[in-house]
């Protein structure tokens, strides 16, 4: 299992992390920024449960995103 954290205010809606895991991520129209699908919101972090086989991409979008917003942890 791995948790996805998505620091969503700093987000400049770059859409790297939508190609890289677009079953994960996606342009939200209204402010331009990337929302984390199916998560939830806490503190200003979105956090999402997923499953390992996620893992891959996801390390990937944390990789390239250029603010550094992205965190994917195995739990
Ligand atoms: S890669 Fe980072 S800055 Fe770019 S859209 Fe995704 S979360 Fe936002």
């Amino acid at each position: 299992m791995l948790r996805i954290y998505h620091h969503r205010i700093k987000c400049i809606g770059c859409n790297y992390c939508v190609e890289a895991a677009p079953y994960r991520w996606e342009m939200n129209s209204t402010d331009g920024k990337s929302n984390l699908k199916d998560a939830t919101e806490k503190k200003g972090f979105y956090i999402v449960l997923v499953s390992d086989d996620e893992l891959e991409d996801n390390l990937e979008a944390a990789e390239i995103c250029p603010v550094n917003i992205i965190r994917v942890e195995k739990i």
